[in-house]
């Protein structure tokens, strides 16, 4: 690679140990390629600099927040420059009556949160790893989380983007007003489009009244079918629960080994579902409460306070040390149609049992968006092998089930190899030649969601 402009040249990290931990994400399984360049972006001119250099020279770049990607979409790929945007991070102009903000791609989700509340407002999207990954990932991978099924996802809070394309084009999409339809969607293009397009410099975001804190009720079934019966009755009540989560038999045994969550070793599932309607919490806590008896729960707990809450939410939070004690996973991230999670969930547990990789099966039930966890053992190759195997058949069945190869994590390089399978192949061809459109040198991000 010829030498970068002297602009950016402060801005190349040195240290090949510190570059390298720049080079692979969150992902099982990624690894630094040989050769690669770390670039620290300050500011939108750094952007432009390096894309810039980077179309006169042919040199891939991959965009990069804070390397929280399950799917491989921020790992470095052999030669590119890795454009890291973390320090671009400002937050300004929070505006209460139109009820946005304009934030750097750099800016960590957890403090826009914090942020917007202080000014009495609420930035829903909230993937688990909100306290590391950037809004500018959460972007570019159209990021859902614990609320979805009340708020939606990403793609539903940003309202304008500004993006530097391969060459150093600054382009500007979507309206700074509350509502604006001149033209083509391109915000909504961009927005999942994982660094394969351009490279995000500011996003204009949407902002909500704040909601009231959330109450929580936990109930345990004995049951798959009462359980997902449970779910649907939940979201055929007028008033959406702001969250929804289900965790099958194994996941509840791995985090009883854990600590005493107080759960029933011997349930088929559990549900958790909380309101945080203005001044309609409680009542709306009591009613999901008794929607769960209803639907055949065994045990029912409804939160009548903000701690009480919390701890009925304890053992879903230990989750990742739960899976972090039992050793390397693959992780996946389906969706399939919510009448459909109990064939699901049973298909994964039949998996398991015929192929002997544990399994773990829990997520955002009330979306249907379930990230099952494939255990092997470290250094075994015969080991990672079956629970690669188990992996991919179970996304060949959450397709089967009208469902989709990623719910919220992206295409990136894991599920890359399933792509066409699950959109066509002429349906790709269209996507192929809508990215040529804006990366005719095929520059950014290359390998990651339509494969090598
Ligand atoms: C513990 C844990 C829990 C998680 N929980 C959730 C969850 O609940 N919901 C969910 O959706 N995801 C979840 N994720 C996945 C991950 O956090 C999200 O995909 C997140 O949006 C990635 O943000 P990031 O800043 O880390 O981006 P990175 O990992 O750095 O990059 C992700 C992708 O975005 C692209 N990208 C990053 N910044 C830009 C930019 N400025 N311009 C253009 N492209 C860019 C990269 O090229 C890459 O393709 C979780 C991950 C972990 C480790």
């Amino acid at each position: 690679m010829t030498s970068l402009p002297s602009a950016v040249a402060a801005r190349v990290v040195l240290d090949r140990d510190v570059a390298a931990s720049y080079a692979v994400d969150a992902s099982m399984r990624s690894t630094a390629p040989e050769s690669f360049t770390v670039v620290r972006a300050r500011d939108l001119s750094d952007v432009v600099a390096v894309l810039e250099h980077a179309s006169a020279t042919g040199t891939p770049v991959v965009p990069q927040g804070a390397r929280t990607s399950l799917a491989g979409g921020a790992t470095a790929s052999e030669g590119a420059i890795v454009l890291n945007v973390e320090g671009i991070d400002g937050i300004r102009d929070i505006d209460v009556v139109e009820g946005h903000a304009v934030v750097g791609p750099g800016v960590v989700t957890a403090d826009l949160k914090q942020e917007a509340a202080r000014a009495g407002l609420f930035y829903p999207p909230d993937p688990a790893s909100s306290a590391t990954c950037t809004v500018g990932g959460n972007v570019a991978t159209n990021a859902g989380g614990l609320c979805s099924i009340k708020y939606g996802v990403t793609a539903d809070y940003v309202k304008a983007l500004q993006v530097v394309l391969p060459g150093g084009e600054v382009m500007r999409t979507g309206h700074r007003t509350a509502k604006g339809v001149a033209g083509y969607d391109l915000t909504g293009l961009v927005v999942g489009s994982e660094g394969t397009l351009g490279v995000v410099t500011e996003v204009m975001v949407r902002l909500l009244p704040a909601p009231d804190p959330s109450l929580t009720a936990l109930a345990t079934f004995d049951s798959l079918d009462a359980a997902v019966a449970g779910i649907v009755a939940l979201r055929r009540d007028p008033h959406r629960p702001s969250l929804l989560e289900i965790l099958d038999r194994a996941t509840v045994a791995a985090l009883q080994d854990l600590a005493d969550f107080g759960f029933p070793r011997d349930c088929e599932a559990v549900l958790l579902v909380q309101s945080d309607r203005p001044g309609h919490a409680d009542e709306d806590v009591a009613r999901f409460a008794g929607l769960l008896t209803a639907a055949g729960a065994s045990e029912v707990a409804a939160a009548d306070d903000e701690q009480e809450a919390e701890a009925l939410m304890a053992g879903r939070r230990a989750l990742y040390p739960a899976f972090e004690r039992k050793g390397p996973r693959l992780a996946e991230d389906i969706c399939v149609p919510v009448g459909r999670l109990a064939d699901f969930i049973r298909a994964g547990q039949e998996v398991s049992s015929r192929t002997g990789v544990e399994i773990l099966l829990s997520g955002h039930g009330g979306d249907g968006n379930l990230h099952p966890s494939f255990f092997f053992t470290a250094g075994d190759p015969d080991s990672l092998h079956r629970a690669e195997a188990a992996f991919g058949e179970l996304v060949g069945i959450g397709l089967s089930l009208g469902g989709t190869i990623t719910g919220e994590h992206g295409v990136g390089t894991l599920k890359a190899p399933w792509l066409e399978r699950e959109l066509g192949a002429a349906e790709v061809r269209r996507q192929r030649r809508v990215k040529a459109l804006f990366d005719p040198q095929g520059i950014m991000n290359p390998g990651k969601v339509f494969g090598p």
